[in-house]
């Protein structure tokens, strides 16, 4: 995405491309794609990842969106549109801004948002507690990973979306107690 450089700069609020390149950074597009669009949807093939589209405004029976390896972006051949993280984010979100949207997209995976002192983020702030919630969502995330590596491999004989969502939410069951596991063993050790 391409932002003017001097696009609203002043000296008490940091550019606005501070927040999008650290979500960009932090957060894999197959990451969100994963949340977006539920446990086991995301299915190899090729190099790439498929699924249905989870746009909030396509609604479609086979799998037209498509997550790119290296992190090099989405695209759905169904509605055609594509992007990054952010542009994820934001379209599955409906919201206008990037910023705003590379805000979401960082605190859904429990990372901290470039200081800048602006009221939405104070209000977001106080709306998720993020200290408690930290945790919690590096299990989600965790749980997401090993899904997509371990459990994802067992769904792909299943062509019927229905009897695989079905399939996909009993092995999420079984994966929740050994990534909460996980991640407490990982503070613990620090
Ligand atoms: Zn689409």
């Amino acid at each position: 995405m391409i932002m003017p450089q001097d696009a609203r700069q002043n000296t008490t609020t940091a550019p606005e491309r501070s927040v999008i390149e650290a979500a960009k950074e932090a957060v894999p597009v197959i990451d969100l794609a994963d949340l977006l669009c539920g446990p086991g949807q995301m299915r190899r093939i090729g190099e790439r990842w498929a699924a249905r589209c989870p746009l909030p405004d396509h609604d479609e029976k086979t799998p037209s969106f498509t997550v790119y390896p290296g992190d090099r972006g989405w695209y759905c051949y169904g509605c055609l549109r594509g992007g990054d993280v952010v542009d994820l984010g934001r379209l599955a979100w409906g919201l206008g801004r990037a910023d705003v949207a590379a805000a979401e997209v960082l605190m859904s995976f429990g990372h901290d948002i470039p200081p800048r002192p602006r009221p939405w983020y104070a209000r977001q702030e106080r709306q998720r507690p993020m200290r408690d919630k930290v945790a919690e969502v590096r299990t989600e995330v965790l749980m997401r990973r090993l899904f997509r590596f371990v459990f994802e491999p067992m769904l792909v004989g299943i062509e019927d979306a229905d009897e695989r969502a079905a399939s996909a939410r009993r092995m999420w069951a079984e994966v929740l107690p050994l990534a909460a596991r996980l991640v407490e063993g990982r503070r613990s050790t620090g």
